[in-house]
């Protein structure tokens, strides 16, 4: 059954191989003074910089750049921005780049006018927002988060070794999001199989919750089936437009609200693998693949049909004499040598975790009520264990 919801996604997409020549028309709605965000200089190496501003010098704007936005950008480079933003009295922002770019780009967007101190107030606290939000516009380059269509912003304090995702409300989600698939290919095979993975666990995180019928369960089913699909036929082939193009499409589908409306979710995965980024600094969607196994047979019997579902719809697994748990228990293996043939990092030693640093990750990691049950800290140790 569906709970009672409200749906509203207020970013506009423009998608394909022209959707850059849309830029100029969206920066007439917005005033002269842009800051650009950016990250390490993959734009500057593949032309990207060079097209958007010379796009932006057209459209008469006065350009503040914001370049070195970290992966799993940090508080510190928070306040760098807030203080230039301020200084600059920037009117829009455009992040041009990945999921780190863009949650920067959003976590900034609510910080700059912030009285108080955006960490504490808008990630340790989650109070609302009550100040005025910088528009923020984005130029994908990554495909994976969905945050070019949703109000996520994942922030990590590296003192305190935290890293909290903030979901913010519809003034947050970015005002457009240009998105051409050819943009990702010069991403490394790493960071593609990143995202792919990361997109599969955010599909998950939204499935294994609940019993009932519910109609977002079979749109995530058919959104998994075209995943499976395009990632083995990218890998094999990079440049595949037809591929490439639909991943792209179901990585935003997949984090754009929609299919969680009206249904329970889990995020135990990401609450796991934010614990592990904020010791490693590892890739994302690496991370979440180390843990994923260990935590899906940990639950596996709490969620039996589902999980058995998920090796029927999902994986093709046949049921001829079998029981539901070794049904369901085929699934997460044909889920696991998928994950092997994409070449994810299966080992969190092989992300640069230590013996030492497991307390500090259990403690780190925030305990939610979970799809089917709530980890107890030991569970929590236990799955970090077994996923070295
Ligand atoms: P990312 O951290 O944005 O980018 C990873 C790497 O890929 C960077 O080194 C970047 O280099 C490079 N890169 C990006 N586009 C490229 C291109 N076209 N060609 C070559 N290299 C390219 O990766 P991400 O997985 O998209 O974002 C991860 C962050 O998002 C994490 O902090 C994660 O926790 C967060 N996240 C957010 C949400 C959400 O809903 N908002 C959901 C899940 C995860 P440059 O820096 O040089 O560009
Ligand atoms: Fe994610």
């Amino acid at each position: 059954m569906l709970g009672n919801f409200t749906y509203c996604n207020p970013t506009k997409l423009y998608f394909g191989e022209q959707a850059l020549d849309r830029l100029s028309g969206e920066l007439e709605n917005y005033g002269p003074q842009v800051l650009l965000v950016y990250g390490g200089g993959s734009i500057k190496r593949n032309g990207l910089y060079v097209e958007i501003t010379a796009i932006l010098k057209q459209s008469g704007k006065k350009i503040t750049e914001l370049p070195g936005v970290m992966p799993n950008p940090t508080v510190d480079k928070l306040y760098e921005g807030m203080e230039l933003a301020r200084k600059k009295k920037i009117d829009f922002i455009l992040a041009v780049g990945g999921g780190s770019v863009i949650d920067y780009a959003k976590a900034l967007s609510v910080s700059v006018h912030c009285e108080s101190d955006p960490w504490e107030r808008y990630y340790l606290k989650m109070r609302r927002i009550n100040n005025p939000v910088i528009p923020v516009g984005v130029v994908l380059t990554m495909v994976g988060t969905g945050s070019e269509m949703n109000g996520g912003a994942v922030i990590t304090n590296t003192q305190t070794k935290l890293k909290i995702g903030r979901v913010f409300g519809e003034s947050v989600f970015p005002k457009f999001a240009i998105m051409n698939p050819k943009m990702t290919y010069t991403l490394p095979q790493y960071q593609m199989v990143a995202g792919f993975y990361d997109i599969m666990s955010h599909i998950l995180e939204q499935y294994f919750s609940g019993t009932d019928d519910n109609t977002s369960d079979y749109v995530m089913e058919g959104l998994l089936k075209s995943l499976i699909h395009s990632s083995l036929a990218a890998i094999e082939k990079p440049q595949d437009y037809e591929a490439r193009s639909n991943i792209m499409w179901i990585a935003t589908w997949a984090l754009n609200t929609f299919v969680a409306k009206g249904k329970s979710t889990d995020w135990m995965v990401h609450m796991l693998g934010q614990a592990v980024g904020a010791y490693t600094d590892a890739t994302h969607g690496m991370t979440l693949a180390a843990v994923s196994m260990p935590y899906y047979r940990c639950i596996m019997k709490d969620g039996l049909p589902k999980f058995k579902r998920y090796a029927v719809q999902v994986w093709n697994v046949d049921t001829q004499g079998k029981s539901d748990e070794q049904i369901a228990a085929e699934g997460l293996t044909a889920m696991e040598a998928y994950m092997k043939k994409l070449g994810l990092v299966l080992h969190l030693g092989e992300l640069g975790v230590t013996e030492a640093m497991l307390s500090g990750i259990v403690k780190g990691t925030f305990i939610l009520n979970g799809g089917y049950r709530k980890l107890t800290p030991e569970e929590v140790e236990n799955i970090l264990r077994e996923s070295m």
